[in-house]
């Protein structure tokens, strides 16, 4: 009777749609929050590393033994590490030295082969993407069975992946009663691939950007200037320039959201919803609540929570870390 049970990878996407009982009942709207953090991996980036795997299978880039490499600020090589284990394939991570330490040691759990490279600016030819690029060019040469480039800020199979799944689930969770939604954006595939399925149903859904201080992308999409302002201590997400997987997104509504505004309400969610998660949803909370103060009582809004706060433990929890930006830890939060 072994068809009746699913194995790892089946359990990626299909999360569900938890409502934010705070954030609704702070609008007199429905916010709800998309549980990405249930993934098996642990994040949103399972389903991108998911739908790029399974492309570059159909393609036959990669082939059985091969391997998987791959830049990214933590997350995705986690989902890629998942999946790679799970599927027999190697994975090779190149990430920025600046990502928080559990995130590191994650991917590390997982036996990845790991490249820490110190944080530089994209045109650097030592970017962490530029890198593992040319790692994989190398390997692609050299190893018996291959390598691919998982290339998740320009590979549409990320986009896609989003469009046919997150998109198509928001869609039926919601039963097609959804006005608006909203989150941040790193690659942009999962903003891209849910907005082009919502859009593709009805017309009236609104899609929003919810950019963090220290990011480029909401400066372009509400004054036409990709320009950055400030910083943020959010991981994953933000970005300076449109990649292929953001480009003709449809956004209606961009909003900038500084930490003061997004770190507090993780510390909320942790303590009024029971949920703990990470910066990014933060950010996505945040936006939310102002996009349903902007349409106003009565609207259902969906965000994403897209990982768990234990994957910046030694910053979200971290006293000293916070004060030297500004910020603070809640009262009622007793690390001593
Ligand atoms: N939140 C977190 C925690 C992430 O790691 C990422 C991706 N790096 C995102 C949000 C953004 O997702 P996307 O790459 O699909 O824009």
């Amino acid at each position: 009777m072994t068809e009746h049970y699913r194995s790892t990878l089946d359990y990626i996407g299909n999360t569900p749609l938890i409502r934010l009982n705070q954030a609704s009942a702070a609008t007199g709207c429905e916010i709800l929050g998309k549980a990405e953090f249930m993934n098996p991996g642990g994040s949103i980036k399972d389903r991108a590393a998911l739908g790029i795997v399974r492309d570059a299978e159909n393609s036959g880039q990669l082939r059985p033994g091969g391997i998987i490499v791959e830049g990214t600020a933590g997350n995705t090589g986690i989902g890629l590490a998942v999946i790679g284990n799970a599927l027999g394939y190697e994975t090779v991570i190149v990430m920025p030295d600046n990502q928080s330490k559990d995130k590191i040691d994650t991917l590390k759990s997982y036996g990845v082969t790991l490249h820490l490279v110190p944080a530089v600016p994209l045109k650097d030819p030592n970017h962490f993407t530029k890198v593992s690029e040319r790692i994989a060019g190398e390997l692609n040469e050299t190893h018996e069975h291959g390598a691919i480039w998982a290339n998740q800020f320009n590979n549409l199979a990320n986009r896609e992946f989003h469009e046919q799944t997150t998109g198509a689930e928001i869609w039926e969770q919601t039963h097609g009663e959804i006005h608006g939604f909203i989150c941040s954006v790193g690659t942009g595939g999962t903003l891209a691939g849910v907005a082009h399925a919502l859009k593709a149903r009805s017309d009236n859904v609104r899609i929003g950007l919810a950019d963090p201080t220290g990011s480029a992308l909401y400066n372009y999409y509400a004054h036409g200037e990709l320009k950055a302002e400030g910083s943020s201590i959010s991981e994953g997400i933000g970005n300076s320039r449109i990649t292929d997987n953001l480009a003709d997104t449809p956004i209606d509504m961009p909003y900038q959201l500084p930490d003061s505004e997004s770190i507090p309400l993780v510390y909320e969610l942790i303590k009024k919803e029971g949920l703990s998660v990470g910066s990014s949803s933060g950010v996505n909370v945040a936006g939310a609540i102002r996009m349903a103060r902007d349409l106003g009582p009565g609207h259902v809004i969906v965000t994403l929570l897209c990982d768990s706060a234990m994957r910046y433990r030694a910053r979200l929890f971290n006293r000293a870390f916070l004060a030297e930006q500004g910020l603070q830890l809640p009262d009622w939060l007793n690390l001593d």
